[in-house]
């Protein structure tokens, strides 16, 4: 797949409608083993992929027989909940042919609010991923009402894109790309190729056109190019419905590209660090400050002393022993928890803390320098 060869970590997001079938409620099985064929080459063109699938309501309101007519709140979330079990496994199916291991990961618009949580999520992502594990992310439907509900999962997953660091998103649904003006009504509207920024201009032609299944219309995925480009990372709009929908991406099939506004999504992450305030201090010694510089992440081991009170996740500035500042990071301890293990191997924190931590106090992709 030629169109992938600048990338390295991918975003899929699957819509509902393409996913299950709107008369039946039942999974699209013909289509999910073309989509997984997708997933096996692009795994083994070196890619690591993430999905974010739509579909636990339309799956479940039909175990609970509720069709048609609209959902409650909370028959929705009881909807979601029993649907969820045959979305994950139907995934899990289809891509274990190709001996390709999923996960489920559960998420709400708190949880990327909340530093602390964000860390973790980004840390169980980055750990599925070394382990070719593709995971498969939903809204936590069972916690998440309006307040705390991302509420489409197209912003979800311009969400989860940021939070990992992925170059490319895809949006799969049942339009194929950004228009002028809304297609089903206006014969007119002009479709675009490429969109290089997202002007005024551009946002005013976003129409809600959505389908009977999905949440999301085409505002939502403007709204998610937006978050996701600003990141630095590219974002594709793209009809899925049909077999083998990534890889017939190479050139049949119309779609949308948003170009990225900054050129990697490292950076952007960096600037995001570098605009928080610093709560604590740590000082680390020489052999840390190389290893830093070298591009690695700062150990127990390496730091001298911790200053202030923090919380996990915080923001802390990292200084040499002169005083210097070398940088500021998220801090993956609070700082009692930091003070207890300082000068020690990440093989020891478990006994002095009495519980698992991570093994690194501030990771490298948290650093900027
Ligand atoms: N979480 C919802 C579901 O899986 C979908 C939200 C959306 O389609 O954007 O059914």
């Amino acid at each position: 797949m030629e169109f992938l060869s600048g990338a390295a970590r991918v975003v899929i997001k699957i819509g509902s409608s393409l996913l299950v079938d709107e008369r039946t409620s039942s999974i699209r099985s013909e289509w999910l083993q073309s989509f997984s064929e997708d997933i096996r080459d692009m795994h083994s063109q070196g890619l690591e992929v993430v999905i974010v699938s739509s579909g636990s309501i339309a799956l479940g309101r039909k175990v609970l027989s509720w069709p048609g007519s609209s959902l409650s709140l909370e028959q929705s979330q009881a909807s979601a909940a029993v649907g969820q079990i045959q979305l994950a496994q139907a995934y899990q199916e289809a891509l274990g042919q190709h001996d390709i291991k999923t996960a489920q990961i559960l998420v709400t618009l708190e949880d990327s609010k909340d530093r602390r949580r964000y860390l973790n999520s980004q840390a169980t992502v980055e750990t599925l991923l070394e382990m070719g594990v593709v995971p498969i992310v939903n809204e936590n439907d069972t916690v998440a009402t309006d307040e705390i509900k991302y509420g489409d999962n197209d912003r979800l997953a311009a969400q989860v894109s940021v939070t990992i660091g992925a170059d490319l998103l895809i949006l799969l649904s049942d339009v194929d790309g950004f228009y002028s003006g809304n297609p089903m009504v206006d014969t007119n509207a002009n479709h675009f190729n490429t969109i290089d920024r997202i002007t005024p201009e551009i946002e005013a032609m976003a129409e809600d056109t959505k389908s009977k299944s999905s949440k999301g219309g085409m505002k939502t995925k403007l709204l998610a190019a937006k978050i996701a480009t600003a990141a630095g990372c590219t974002m594709i709009i793209a009809k899925g419905s049909n077999s083998n929908p990534i890889s017939s991406l190479n050139g049949s099939v119309k779609s949308t590209l948003f170009k990225a506004q900054i050129k990697d999504p490292q950076t952007a992450r960096k600037k995001w660090i570098s605009t928080m305030k610093p709560l604590g201090e740590l000082v680390i010694d020489e052999g840390a400050v190389n290893a830093l510089l070298s591009g690695k992440s700062l150990l127990p081991a390496g730091v001298l002393i911790v200053k202030k009170d923090f919380e996990r996740g915080d923001a802390v500035s990292i200084l040499n022993t002169e005083g210097e500042v070398l940088g500021l990071g998220l801090c993956a301890y609070s700082s009692d928890e930091a003070r207890s293990i300082i000068g020690h191997q990440t093989s020891e924190i478990e006994k002095i803390l009495g519980y698992a931590g991570r093994g690194v106090i501030v990771h490298r992709d948290n650093i900027a320098f």
